[in-house]
């Protein structure tokens, strides 16, 4: 048995077993600059990307640990021009391959090259079933492209799967979408409530939407549900901020996901790179095998160990093991807390604060006018802004 970090050779966790599912972030450059973006908001601190031969190496390593399900992602993935050798290499090493995707770039010529490559999945994101909203969300001209796009990737075979990232200025349209996503014939629609992290975070007072909308949205998909059956199947998770009990991050921290970031910062979760204090280990310094089993970051929140009160005595621990560490961190500024979206948490009434923002701002309240928070589209000036010394 190989000796840990701290040079025991006995594992300082419980058995865990290998990485299921790869996210491999190639680049944090993007052409649209999406409000609710969850890529760090000072992106523009993070030095040089991965080359190719690097990253042909990273594949090989999470294939060789056991990881099954490989997604190229971003920023867009499509910036990058050896995304066809990266996507036949990860066929030839037996992976799974998806890309996501805004679309941009994503010529005939390219799919092309992507499919005889190996490629066996696209998802293709949208901001709204209107050119207006959509390209406003992603301040962009990119509605139009994005139906081209769709189009493509259907005459090239793939499933049509689309996304779709829903908040308090798109939610009244979900019929809409789901209309959009039956005319393009999607067989999958993911329907994905804000996350509250990276510039959704920055954003949030902005975004939140109220409960009613939430709940009038999840009404109209499952009419659609039951109307269209399994013609296009309709995923639709309800926030966080709108439950009493916190999801099972990630399936459980350093438990089946393994993030790579563009710089080759290893990551537990998409967005532990806010966390302070926790150190990512460097790809480039370290094996795959190395950073899973032994690296502090991958092992600080696996399983219940590390657990505050309530969680360490609740009989529902092992269901959500404390939910989101991200979550408690931005509500709390302590990620060692029980996630504030927990009602048993005693920072519960934080998150009731933020959620009822969307209310006020939707319906306004005259004795306590609510600010309209601006939105801040993801830019790098806004990164560099937002990268000062005090974050
Ligand atoms: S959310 Fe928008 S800005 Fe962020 S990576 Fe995706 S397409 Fe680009
Ligand atoms: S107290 Fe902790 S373990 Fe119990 S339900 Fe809440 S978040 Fe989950």
């Amino acid at each position: 048995m190989p000796a840990n970090a701290a040079g025991s050779s006995e594992p300082a966790q419980p058995t865990v077993g290998p990485p299921l599912w790869l996210l491999a972030e190639l680049t944090y450059r993007c052409p649209l600059h999406c409000a609710f973006c969850y890529n760090p908001v000072d992106y523009v601190r993070y030095g040089q990307e991965l080359d190719t031969a690097q990253w042909r190496r990273v594949l090989r390593e999470a294939r060789a640990l056991g990881a099954a399900q490989l997604g190229f992602s971003g920023g867009e993935p499509l910036v990058r021009d050896d995304l066809e050798e990266l996507v036949g290499h990860a066929r030839q090493l037996g992976f799974y391959t998806n890309l996501i995707t805004s679309g941009v770039g994503l010529t005939d010529a390219r799919l092309g090259a992507l499919r005889a490559a190996g490629l066996d999945h696209v998802q293709l994101s949208f901001q709204d079933a209107t050119r207006q909203m959509n390209d406003f969300l992603s301040s962009t001209r990119t509605f139009d492209l994005k139906r081209r796009v769709a189009r493509l990737i259907k005459a090239h075979g793939y499933p049509m799967v689309l996304n779709c990232v829903l908040h308090r200025h798109n939610l009244p349209h979900v019929g809409a979408i789901i209309e959009m996503a039956l005319e393009m014939g999607a067989e999958y629609l993911e329907l994905a409530n804000t996350q509250y992290y990276g510039w959704a975070w920055e954003n949030r007072l902005a975004l939140m939407p109220t409960e009613e909308q939430l709940r009038e949205a999840e009404a109209v998909v499952e009419s659609y549900r039951a109307r269209i059956g399994k013609r296009c199947r309709i995923l639709f998770v309800v926030p966080d901020y709108f439950e009493k009990r916190p999801k099972k991050c990630m399936n459980g921290w350093g438990s089946v996901f393994l993030g790579i970031a563009p710089d080759g910062a290893a990551l537990p979760c998409h967005a532990a790179r806010m966390l302070p204090g926790l150190v990512l280990p460097d790809v480039r310094a370290q094996s795959l095998h190395d950073i899973w089993y032994h690296s502090d970051a991958f092992q600080r929140f696996r399983g219940t160990a590390w657990m505050p009160e309530p969680c360490r005595s609740c009989d529902e621990k092992e269901k959500d093991l404390g939910g989101c560490r991200c979550q408690a961190y931005l509500l709390t500024g302590d990620a060692n807390r029980t996630d504030p979206v927990c009602d048993k948490s005693p920072d519960h009434a934080i998150v009731r604060e933020v959620a009822m923002h969307g209310r006020l701002a939707a319906h306004g309240q005259p004795q306590a006018p609510v600010h309209e928070a601006p939105l801040v589209f993801r830019a790098d000036a806004a990164s560099r802004r937002l990268s000062g010394p005090a974050r």
